[in-house]
Formats: C-alpha cells, sequence, structure tokens
C-alpha cells in the first residue's frame, strides 16, 4: 500500500503520475507518488518550471505522450525586431501589421516560407476574413475566395534570415528549484526511500518555502559524471550510510543542474539509483553515476557560488546539439525543394531528353542550386553529386521523368480534344474529359504502370484544373461557346 507523500492519504486509484514534468518530455510515471488533491495543489510549481525552462523545450521540442502541452513558443530579437520562434524551427514576426482604411484591408506579415509560422498566420488572416464574413452575412466559399485573391494580389519580399539572439535565464520564476524538488521527492517516493527522512523537505515543498529550498539546494557546479553525448533528464539520488545523509541530484536538459541535500541524518540502508532519458532518441539510457560526499563536502557545495563558466558549458553543449539537428532539418528542407525545382525545370522543357542527357542536366542543375543555398558552404562539392544520383536513382528516376513529359502532353492534348469535341455543357465536358481519361493509353509499359498507379490523382488534378478554369468566364465561353463563334 502507498501513501502521498505529501499528506500521507492512501493512495488508490490514482492517474500515473509523471516524475519529471511530460511538458519538457518527462516518461517516468507512478501512481505511487501524490494524491490528486496534492497534485492539483502543486500544478502552478510544474507550469513555473516548464515556464522557466521553454527555451530549451522550444529549440529541442522533446516528444511528449499526449499533445495537451503544446511546445512552447518563444521570442527572439533579429535585426531589432522581435519574432517568435515555433517549435518547427520557423520564425514569424508576432506584431503583424493589419490596417483597415474603410473600405480595404492591409495585412503584413512577415514568416518562414512553407512552415508552422506560415501557418499561423494563414489562420489568422482567415479568423479576420471569419468575423469579417459574419458580420456581412458571407458564406466559406467566399473566404476562401478573399484569400486566394489575397495571396494571388500579395506582394512577397524575401530575405536571408538574419541572427536571432536568444537568452537563456534560469530560474527566471524563481521557483525552478521548488520545482526540482518536487521531481526529486517523486522520484523518492517511486524508490520507496523511507519517508521519515524526508519530512523537513516534504514540509519546504508543501509550504512552498522558497528560501528554505535555497538552504537545502544550489546550482550544482560538477560536470564530470553527467552524461555528454547526447541531450539528457538526469536523476541521482544517493543514501550514504557513511556520511549519514541523504543526497540527490535533478539535471535538466544538462543545462538546469541542482544538487539537493534531503537529510543530514540518515540512517536507512545505502541506496545509489540513477534515472537517465535521452530526449533526442527518446528512450531511456541507463548511466552509472557514483558520488560519495561527505557532510563538509556538501556543506561546501550548498554554499558556492554557481560557475558561470560551467553553466555556459553546458549550454554551449546544448546548444551544439541543437543546431546538428536543426541543420539537418534545414539540408532535408533544401533538398527537398531543390530537387522539385530541378525536376520541373526539366519536366517544362520542350525538348524530350535522353536518359543521358537527362541525368547529366539533372545533375548540373541540381549541384548549381545546392551551391547557391545560403548555409551549405559547409557540405563538401562531392556530396551533392552522391545526393544527386540518390534522387536520380530512387526519386526522379528518368521513368518518371517520361511519364511526367507524356501527362504534360496529355493535359495540352485535352484543350485540343475539347476544343474539337464542342461539348455545350459542363456536364458534357467532364463526361469528355472522363472517358478521354480512361481511354489514354501508352505504348511504353512502364509508363502505363505508372499511369495506372496515378490515375486517381491524376483525375483530380485534371478535374480540378478545369472546374477552376470554368470560372473564368473567358475559359467558358472559349470551351462552351465554341459554336456560336464558328458560326459567326
Ligand atoms: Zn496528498
Amino acid at each position: 500500500m502507498s501513501y502521498c507523500y505529501l499528506c500521507g492519504k492512501k493512495l488508490c486509484n490514482e492517474k500515473p503520475e509523471h516524475i519529471i514534468p511530460n511538458a519538457f518530455g518527462g516518461h517516468l510515471k507512478s501512481r505511487n507518488i501524490l494524491c490528486s488533491d496534492c497534485n492539483n495543489k502543486l500544478s502552478d510549481i510544474d507550469r513555473k518550471l516548464c515556464s522557466d525552462l521553454e527555451l530549451l523545450t522550444n529549440f529541442i521540442s522533446p516528444k511528449r505522450e499526449n499533445n495537451k502541452n503544446t511546445i512552447p513558443i518563444i521570442e527572439t530579437i533579429c535585426d531589432g525586431e522581435t519574432f517568435d520562434r515555433v517549435a518547427d524551427g520557423s520564425y514569424r514576426k508576432n506584431k503583424n501589421n493589419i490596417q483597415f482604411d474603410g473600405k480595404t484591408l492591409h495585412f503584413s506579415f512577415s514568416h518562414t516560407p512553407n512552415s508552422e509560422a506560415e501557418k499561423t498566420d494563414f489562420q489568422m488572416l482567415q479568423n479576420i476574413l471569419r468575423q469579417f464574413a459574419k458580420k456581412n452575412n458571407k458564406n466559406d466559399e467566399w473566404i476562401q475566395q478573399q484569400i486566394s485573391k489575397a495571396l494571388n494580389q500579395s506582394v512577397i519580399n524575401s530575405k536571408e534570415s538574419g541572427i536571432h539572439h536568444f537568452q537563456f535565464i534560469s530560474n527566471k520564476s524563481g521557483y525552478s528549484f521548488l520545482g526540482s524538488l518536487k521531481i526529486i521527492l517523486g522520484f523518492c517516493a517511486f524508490k520507496k526511500v523511507d519517508k521519515k527522512y524526508l519530512e523537513s523537505v516534504v514540509e519546504i515543498l508543501k509550504k512552498q518555502d522558497v528560501s528554505a529550498c535555497y538552504k537545502i539546494a544550489n546550482y550544482f557546479n560538477d560536470n564530470s559524471q553527467l552524461p555528454k553525448n547526447s541531450v539528457y533528464h538526469t536523476l541521482y539520488l544517493k543514501g550514504n550510510t557513511i556520511s549519514k545523509t541523504l543526497y540527490a541530484i535533478v539535471s535538466l536538459y544538462g543545462v538546469f543542474n541542482i544538487f539537493f541535500l534531503l537529510s543530514d541524518s540518515y540512517e536507512g540502508v545505502e541506496i545509489e539509483e540513477s534515472y537517465n532519458y535521452d530526449i533526442l532518441k527518446n528512450t531511456p539510457s541507463p548511466h552509472n553515476m557514483s558520488y560519495n560526499f561527505s557532510l563538509e563536502q556538501i556543506n561546501r557545495i550548498l554554499v558556492e557560488d554557481c560557475a558561470v563558466t560551467i553553466i555556459q558549458q553546458n549550454f554551449n553543449q546544448f546548444m551544439n546539439f541543437f543546431m546538428l539537428r536543426d541543420r539537418q532539418n534545414y539540408i532535408l528542407k533544401k533538398i527537398d525543394e531543390v530537387k522539385q525545382s530541378v525536376f520541373q525545370k526539366l519536366v517544362f522543357r520542350n525538348e524530350m531528353l535522353t536518359e543521358e542527357n537527362y541525368r547529366n542536366s539533372f545533375t548540373s542543375l541540381f549541384f548549381e542550386a545546392m551551391k547557391k543555398c545560403h548555409n551549405m558552404e559547409f557540405l563538401p562539392e562531392g556530396c551533392f553529386y552522391d545526393l544527386s544520383k540518390i534522387i536520380l536513382d530512387n526519386i526522379h528516376t528518368y521513368d518518371w521523368y517520361c511519364y511526367n513529359k507524356e501527362m504534360l502532353l496529355f493535359m495540352g492534348n485535352s484543350v485540343t480534344m475539347l476544343y474539337n469535341s464542342h461539348p455545350k455543357t459542363q456536364d458534357e465536358l467532364f463526361n469528355l474529359l472522363t472517358s478521354y481519361i480512361n481511354t489514354f493509353r501508352c505504348a511504353t509499359p512502364e509508363i502505363q504502370q505508372m499511369y495506372d498507379e496515378n490515375k486517381e490523382g491524376l483525375t483530380k488534378f485534371i478535374m480540378d484544373f478545369y472546374r477552376n478554369a470554368l470560372k473564368n468566364t473567358n475559359y467558358k465561353d472559349f470551351f462552351l461557346k465554341q459554336d456560336s463563334l464558328n458560326q459567326k
């Protein structure tokens, strides 16, 4: 039977509670820690700790178990302007300029293209239009039309993303130490530490006594035993029968490292427990640590000044992992953009290339475009050729190129086919298109197979294309009223 370590109530059917808050990627859970009432009472402490760590959480965006806690957005400064950094690494100016001059709404957005930040801005645009539509009895279709109209008419200025400045202040709320104490007390309950040795520290948490907490806790300046090859949350607990002390270390993101003296009159069994969670790989990663401190050493740790250089070291190391991850994302996005645009360029070029010419042209265009990309200087040139080969062998193969060429022709021929068939109504036109699509045959079996595999998407594409085109009266006249024109 377990009891709530805070109020002593018997625990039954409690929901499993995260020992390290899930909001920043904690996964260790137990039912035997706190009753739900006490947990609710302490939720404010959790929230403050999460908010103090939000910069680190935003950078690493750890995997959480529920989507209830979103990855926090942080403010950054670039060229004197304030931006929001969204968890996918994109930026948006957090004060968008919106003006209404009585007739027209003027918007100005700044964000990273094709990103979560852009989605947020478009969502905002949609919300504004929705409010306007509600007042003026317009429907959803009207909203969509206005959005595409606005986007068509918009002027887009792109600029190289400058350098963003961040500032990490540890323990901003003043409650980070209490928040960490809650984590370590949860770990003690989980490891079934005799609670008579924890009474005084439990009292500190219960009263949320910040100044008493500072007396038993301090920044931990020793880096020698914490794991360094990834980003981790680490807990360490020691019941030392020789020095009669019970002490603990909490390390969050490897950056915020706190030492706690839980008892200086410990007479229980020898304890040495550690828990280590790799946030980048999203998996527990056992790591042995052992600290044998005398009470004298501990008292020194508790009054030591916080070593700024150690925090700096830890933060730099954290940033290295972050940069590595962000850089990989950046490279993948760039490769994707470049390969797509090179492929389209080749498909839309008039002449039909031989396989050799196609591969050579693709490789040289891809190489040039990649070399021009911002921040690609650190990649060796040879890797662009390797990448190009991988893309040509697996994604934009010569068959895929031929198929796209063929489909471009097929699209073009559909115009001639419709023009010559004189449909009188839209229904008739779409029937003609359907049978045109269904009767397609290609001499090359590979291309016919691609066609069969992609037919559904292609049909939708063609149908949507004509549906949109017919909204334009000029096209409508061209396709549907040729009889009257011919007779003139
Ligand atoms: Zn309780």
